[in-house]
């Protein structure tokens, strides 16, 4: 299977600006799990710009 990054970034909610693994959702998912964190199209967008993925963050923007 080809990695789908073109078609991923047109829904990517990362702002983050130097990322290398943004629209490469496996790395992303596997980066963020390793730290006990949430990618970003988890969190709001207002949330997002915090770059906090905390699963604490996560359970904060839900309230
Ligand atoms: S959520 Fe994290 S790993 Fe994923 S693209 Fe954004 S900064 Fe990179």
């Amino acid at each position: 299977m080809e990695c789908q990054k073109e078609k991923n970034l047109k829904n990517c909610p990362c702002t983050s600006p130097s990322c290398p693994r943004k629209g490469i959702c496996c790395q992303c998912i596997d980066h963020h799990r390793e730290k006990d964190q949430l990618p970003a199209c988890y969190f709001s967008a207002e949330t997002e710009k915090t770059y906090d993925r905390s699963i604490k963050r996560f359970i904060q923007d839900q309230e």
